[in-house]
């Protein structure tokens, strides 16, 4: 495992399979054609990240698609996430600017660039739908985000995924298309909504603690009110991702910041401590 994750660009076994499949089948052009398009595809997302110094662990290519992989996702500002996630669809219009233009020359064969043209719309329909991780899951998420806090909305995108999976593999069924394929798809698809829901707490923790070390300056400020006998647990339960919250504790009549009830919850290892708790503590 080390040493797959030692490289930047890490493609995904199943994308090897398809390249013997389709040296055994003559299909090299094809698939050299979905390499440059998934690989494409990932660089606009890539360009955009490091646009906004993201730090990006590494991107792996699979057959259907590629995933940059982030932590950036639970600490950077919703536009710039939208920017990012968007970054990748938008490449498949200049894709399809530059097959036009290749039309125009003798370069390549017109059976490949059908194919290309094919693929590239493929790829795009089927990226955006509204499936955890693919573009069109982040795209929705980012509404979830923005009406729910993070640990409700991130439960909320992954159920919704679950059901869209669902959808998806219905209408697959009833139209019978390419149903090896979608198989593979639907797997792999179930399989990461499945890992991520397990996940969740995890997701959630790591969300809290990027929380420690971010800049409230890019945030819009939503106070949150509570009574003092509310565990911080609780409190955090309504941290909104792109919102900065100051904490009134009404029955006490004290305003205390998130920095500070994060900071008494985790450097001080107070997992069960109310607001009650934190206010005496810093009185003393
Ligand atoms: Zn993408």
């Amino acid at each position: 495992m080390g040493k797959i994750n030692d490289r930047f660009i890490y493609i995904h076994p199943t994308f090897w399979f398809v390249v013997v499949l389709s040296i055994l089948t003559g299909m090299f052009y094809h698939i050299l054609i979905i390499f440059i398009i998934v690989t494409w595809h990932e660089l606009g997302h890539f360009f955009m990240a490091k646009s906004f110094n993201w730090e990006i662990r590494r991107i792996t290519l699979w057959i259907f698609g590629g995933v940059m992989e982030t932590e950036e996702h639970l600490n950077k500002p919703l536009n710039e996430q939208f920017l990012v996630t968007i970054a990748g669809p938008i490449q498949h219009l200049l894709i399809f600017l530059i097959i036009l233009l290749l039309k125009q020359t003798t370069l390549l064969l017109p059976e490949h660039l059908a194919f290309a043209y094919q693929y590239n719309l493929l790829i795009l329909i089927f990226n955006l739908l509204p499936i955890w991780p693919l573009d069109g899951g982040k795209l929705l998420s980012f509404i979830f985000h923005i009406v729910l806090p993070f640990k409700r909305a991130h439960q909320y995108i992954l159920i919704f995924s679950f059901m869209s999976i669902f959808i998806f593999l219905v209408c697959m069924i009833k139209w019978s298309q390419a149903l090896v394929n979608v198989a593979v798809l639907i797997t792999f698809l179930f399989w990461e909504n499945k890992l991520e829901w397990k996940r969740r707490l995890y997701v959630y923790q790591r969300f809290l603690l990027a929380r420690m070390n971010q800049h409230i300056k890019e945030k819009k400020m939503q106070p949150l009110l509570f009574i003092s006998h509310v565990k911080l647990k609780s409190v955090f339960e309504h941290f909104y991702l792109n919102k900065f919250h100051p904490i009134l504790i009404r029955d006490k009549q004290i305003i205390t910041s998130e920095l500070d009830c994060l900071n008494y919850y985790f450097k001080q290892g107070q997992y069960h401590a109310t607001l009650s708790d934190l206010t005496q503590q810093t009185k003393k």
